[in-house]
């Protein structure tokens, strides 16, 4: 082969990788609670997931908790409309609703909703007991068990700010992906401890401007909540992160297009 062939050769090789590495760093949207704000829906309803769906988001994040009868269900506060979720059964929770109506999802029901479509992920956030470091492994046990049950587990992603909690889904799971949350942890050490995945405040990336470089270097992935002025949004895409979750889900991703 002379030395002309070798030269096309490898420069065809480059921009492959270039176009693979600019393909593998577009960034992408999460809709925080589901996609909410615009049309007034309640947050973490099945509502709020379908029009996350219909946005074209790459995932929806929600938040679970377990009841005190051991039903995984779907709300961000630890108190549905004044009851505690925690303290309360599951047939206690449905004496209240959201204002469109809706109950308080089970994960379960949440879940076979997003199952209807594939292009949307679900961002699982597993939330953190007030009951103590078991309950919350507890919870985790049961969220990996029924995301195998319902066949769903190319659909999901994990996120928590419990570090043992996001050990113990991978230990689980190995093919899980799981990010932390708290953002107390170096990226080497949230992959040292399995994790797939980083997603902090977007402060945190101000403060360290190292991390997101450092992070996807050894292969995590970086998300950062909860991203909503323009010019955050402007900023975190410019450094090319991985997904940015936000509640303006709309107005990411018309920046995104460059509309
Ligand atoms: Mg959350």
């Amino acid at each position: 082969m002379n030395m002309k062939k070798i030269f096309a050769i490898c420069v065809a090789i480059c921009l492959f990788s270039n176009m693979l590495l600019a393909q593998s760093t577009t960034t992408k949207v999460i809709a925080h609670r589901g996609a909410w704000k615009t049309e007034g829906l309640p947050q973490n309803s099945l509502a709020s997931l379908n029009r996350a769906i219909e946005l074209g988001c790459y995932g929806s994040e929600f938040d679970v908790h377990l009841t005190k009868d051991d039903v995984l269900v779907v709300n961000h506060d630890h108190d549905f409309y004044g009851l505690e979720i925690e303290e309360s059964t599951y047939e206690q929770l449905l004496s209240k609703s959201h204002p469109n109506g809706e109950k308080i999802p089970t994960a379960e029901a949440y879940i076979k909703e997003g199952l209807k479509q594939k292009n949307t992920k679900l961002i699982y956030e597993l939330k953190t007991s007030r009951k103590g470091k078991d309950r919350t492994l507890e919870a985790a046990r049961k969220s990996i068990e029924l995301v195998k049950n319902l066949g769903a587990k190319e659909l999901i992603e994990y996120i928590c700010f419990d570090f043992d909690a996001g050990e113990l889904i991978k230990t689980l799971d190995s093919e899980a992906e799981v990010s932390y949350l708290n953002g107390d942890k170096t990226p080497a050490e949230a992959k040292k401890a399995g994790y797939s995945g980083i997603d902090y405040h977007f402060s945190l990336f101000d403060k360290n401007p190292e991390w997101l470089g450092e992070a996807q270097k050894i292969g995590l992935t970086v998300n950062s909540w909860t991203v909503n002025k323009i010019e955050d949004i402007k900023k975190l895409i410019e450094q090319r992160i991985d997904f940015i979750t936000t509640d303006e889900p709309e107005l990411a991703l018309r920046e995104l297009k460059g509309e």
